[in-house]
């Protein structure tokens, strides 16, 4: 079998990929452009570089951008502009063969930029868009209680959200600072989460140490964790996933462009593999890491082996918040895509 035969033609499941986080660069610099926002985001103001409209994606380090999704999401204003970000994320996630999604969106970051949104509204414009996949593709949502906000806020959000089921919400996940706004603040939004039949997963060990990602589990009941890398800093932290059998959602280029993981050093996917972690692979923010999840599934292929791209993509399948009845299509899929491989290359 050719390298890369297997990433182009496997069928490909989203678990850590942030909705706003695809937004195509063009559409970016025209939603800015018709909202009369810049480009780049400070919280003190809009100072310094203006950004550029040919590479409007570029950054240095995770402080740069978290202030670079932060312009992104700032440029996001009306329902209409979600609905176009959710209908272009629909057709590129087709084209790369994307069968099922479960996808983060960040309404308490939506409302910081735009108090009078409606939220629901919002939501609703991206469920309808998203379902337009089907058939093809079913694409579920994560909204995110977000840290920076504290407690009372993402409260609020759980609250909202466990409203909104009839919009394909099916969890509630938990992104931004983990350092400073630790886990044992949202003890109880994903408390409540969990009360209303809600799933519940949360970004950790990305910045955070080990504990972060033991705090997730433990303290939120975090059924995934996104990154979770220093969980490989504490042996314990590392025996906790593998008797909860919790996976892992690893994003390769993202790891490297924000720091999580160095780049002169093998990305430590294969010791969570090794050491018996489930891990599954996602591409975070992929336009504004300019790459795609095809693109991350190909790189785990050259780098690990078909083998592994193929565990990494089964375990997904199980990670996933679907039906019994859903797993097993997807599984078919899987099979059949591999099956058709290996014909191929042996005739
Ligand atoms: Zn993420």
């Amino acid at each position: 079998m050719a390298l890369g035969a297997l990433a182009r033609r496997i069928p490909k499941i989203y678990l850590h990929c942030h909705l706003e986080g695809t937004l195509r660069p063009a559409t970016f610099v025209e939603l800015a452009a018709k909202h009369g926002v810049g480009l780049r985001y400070r919280p003190e103001g809009d100072t310094g570089s203006p950004g550029d409209p040919a590479d409007p994606y570029r950054f240095e380090g995770m402080g740069e951008f978290l202030y670079l999704f932060a312009a992104v999401s700032r440029s996001l204003r009306e329902p209409s502009d979600y609905a176009r970000l959710a209908a272009e994320f629909v057709d590129d996630a087709l084209a790369q063969g994307v069968i099922y999604g479960e996808l983060f969106v960040s309404p308490p970051v939506w409302s910081f930029f735009n108090p009078s949104l409606d939220v629901r509204l919002t939501m609703e414009a991206i469920a309808s868009e998203l379902r337009r996949a089907r058939p093809r593709a079913i694409f579920r949502l994560l909204p995110d209680l977000t840290r920076n906000f504290g407690e009372a806020r993402a409260m609020e959000t759980a609250r909202a959200m466990a409203t909104m089921t009839d919009l394909d919400v099916v969890g509630v996940s938990l992104g931004g600072d983990e350092v400073r706004f630790p886990a044992r603040l949202f003890v109880e939004p994903f408390a409540y989460a969990r009360s209303q039949g809600l799933h519940c997963v949360a970004h950790a060990g990305e910045v955070g140490g080990a504990a972060s990602v033991r705090d997730a589990v433990e303290l939120l009941g975090a059924e995934r964790i996104g990154h979770g890398i220093r969980a490989l800093d504490d042996p314990r932290t590392v025996e906790v996933l593998v008797s909860r059998g919790t996976p892992l959602e690893i994003c390769p280029t993202s790891n490297r462009l924000t720091g999580a993981v160095l780049t002169d050093h093998p990305h430590p996917y294969v010791d969570f593999d090794r050491l018996g972690c489930v891990v599954t692979i996602d591409s975070d923010d992929p336009a504004l890491f300019h790459t795609s999840i095809a693109r991350e599934y190909e790189l785990v292929e050259s780098t690990a082996g078909p083998g592994a791209l193929e565990r990494y993509v089964r375990n997904a399948i199980e990670a996933t918040f679907a039906q019994p009845i859903e797993k097993q299509v997807m599984r078919a899929q899987l099979d059949e895509a591999v099956a058709e491989l290996h014909e191929r290359s042996s005739s």
